[in-house]
């Protein structure tokens, strides 16, 4: 893995980490606050169940003391007693008795509820803005309002529930026209906002402390990954390399006699399978050994590389291959018939030739040429790839002995 590839994985990698932590801080906002809902309806659930049970008694007595006077409100008769001992007792009815269970609340947990109504009997009961919006929502058939909002500036998790005329009710709502299953009015129930804020801010911090600890690992992960493969991809290099120079020639930096015994062997198979016509050309050049002698060893490499370059340019196809055979020889193997590697071995010929290297000691130019010797075989399963060297080596010892700078053909 290259530097680049590293650095996009890993921006990947931590946009993932980024994009799950804030999906779960968001989707555990929603859960705490379905559970707040959910925590607030059942507060409201079981205020009702306590307020029918008051009901149920047509409600009930309690002393008269400094907190619990006689409710103005309540016109029935018997409202107030007088036991025997002297004790004064007042009946605490059900609207009462949720007012006062109300403060009670407030002051221990904080958790307010509010019984109301839109045309309630007592002043304080009247709907603020909000429960007035949630009273309308339950005369258009809602079962329940909620609503994250402020009370006071305070966020506050409200939910409101309906509250319906039983005939118990109707003892005291009797002169208000009302029918038993009428909606009257309905409790609000409002739970402080930082009642989850430690619930998220707690778990928050677990998933940031999760997400960067799998983010390191990833990260480690991939440094890893990235060193790993770059210390294999080294090794690779340097096999390569080890293996080309095992192939390769290092004077003309052609393919050696090595690469090239392979690739005939090779080559010479699959046109036995295929039956179609594997061509050689045996190179060597003319009077090399008396360049050498007159211009020195050194111009005879410098020779040899020029030559090598020169003959090089006519290889392209993968079928077809050039190498240094050894000492001023290279040898061809293409894969066409007699007629195309006779042309091919002219037209190299002529690239020598023309390139008008001066060679002063040659019997037949005044430049530096080569004599090529050409053979084509269709292998068969009775033959060697080594008759095809032979042939192609007979064939230059015709070139060289009929004048050289020149081409001949193997013939049987
Ligand atoms: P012919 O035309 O018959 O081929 O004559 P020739 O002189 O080329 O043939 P011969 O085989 O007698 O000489 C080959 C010479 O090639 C001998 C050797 O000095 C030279 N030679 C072989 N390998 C190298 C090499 O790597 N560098 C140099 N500079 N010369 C080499
Ligand atoms: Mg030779
Ligand atoms: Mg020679």
């Amino acid at each position: 893995m290259k530097g680049v590839s590293f650095l996009i994985f890993s921006v990947l990698w931590l946009a993932m980490i980024a994009f799950s932590f804030h999906y779960q801080v968001e989707d555990d906002k929603k859960y705490a606050e379905r559970v707040v809902f959910k925590q607030a309806e059942m507060f409201f659930k079981h205020l009702v169940q306590i307020r029918q049970w008051n009901s149920q008694h047509g409600g009930v007595y309690a002393p008269i003391t400094v907190n619990t006077a006689p409710n103005p409100y309540l016109k029935v008769p018997n409202r107030d007693v007088s036991l025997p001992n002297g004790i004064q007792l007042t009946l605490i009815n059900p609207a009462y008795m949720t007012r006062q269970l109300a403060e009670l609340e407030e002051n221990g947990s904080g958790i307010r509820f509010h019984i109301t109504s839109l045309t309630p009997i007592r002043p304080e009961n009247k709907a603020d803005d909000w429960e007035a919006k949630a009273l309308q929502a339950f005369a258009k058939g809602a079962s329940f309002f909620t609503e994250l909002t402020d009370i006071g500036g305070q966020p506050f998790y409200r939910y409101m529930g309906p509250l319906k005329l039983d005939s118990d009710c109707l003892k005291c709502h009797a002169d208000q026209e009302s029918e038993v299953g009428d909606i009257r009015g309905g409790i609000s129930v409002s739970l402080p906002g930082e009642f989850i804020d430690d619930f998220v801010s707690d778990r928050v911090e677990r998933l940031r402390k999760s997400h960067l600890l799998i983010a390191a690992v990833g990260l480690l992960a991939l440094l890893i990954a990235s060193w790993a493969q770059s210390k294999l991809s080294r090794r690779l290099t340097k096999a390569q390399s080890h293996l080309q120079l095992a192939y390769l020639d290092s004077l003309t930096l052609l393919p050696n006699r090595r690469y090239y015994d392979a690739f005939l062997r090779r080559e010479w198979k699959r046109a036995t399978r295929h039956h179609y016509p594997l061509s050689m050309i045996m190179i060597d050049i003319d009077f090399f050994k008396a360049y050498n002698d007159n211009l020195g060893h050194p111009e005879g490499d410098q020779c040899l590389r020029q030559v090598g370059r020169t003959l090089r340019r006519y290889f392209r196809r993968s079928g077809d291959l050039i190498a240094r055979y050894g000492g001023e020889e290279f040898c061809v193997v293409a894969a066409c018939d007699s007629m195309q590697i006779m042309q091919l071995a002219e037209i190299l010929r002529m690239a020598v030739e023309t390139m008008k290297l001066p060679h002063p000691d040659s019997n037949v130019s005044q430049y530096v040429t080569i004599s090529l010797g050409v053979a084509t075989l269709i292998p068969a399963e009775n033959m060697e790839c080594g008759d095809l060297l032979l042939h192609a080596d007979q064939a230059l010892y015709k070139a060289k002995h009929s004048g050289r700078n020149r081409v001949a053909k193997y013939q049987v």
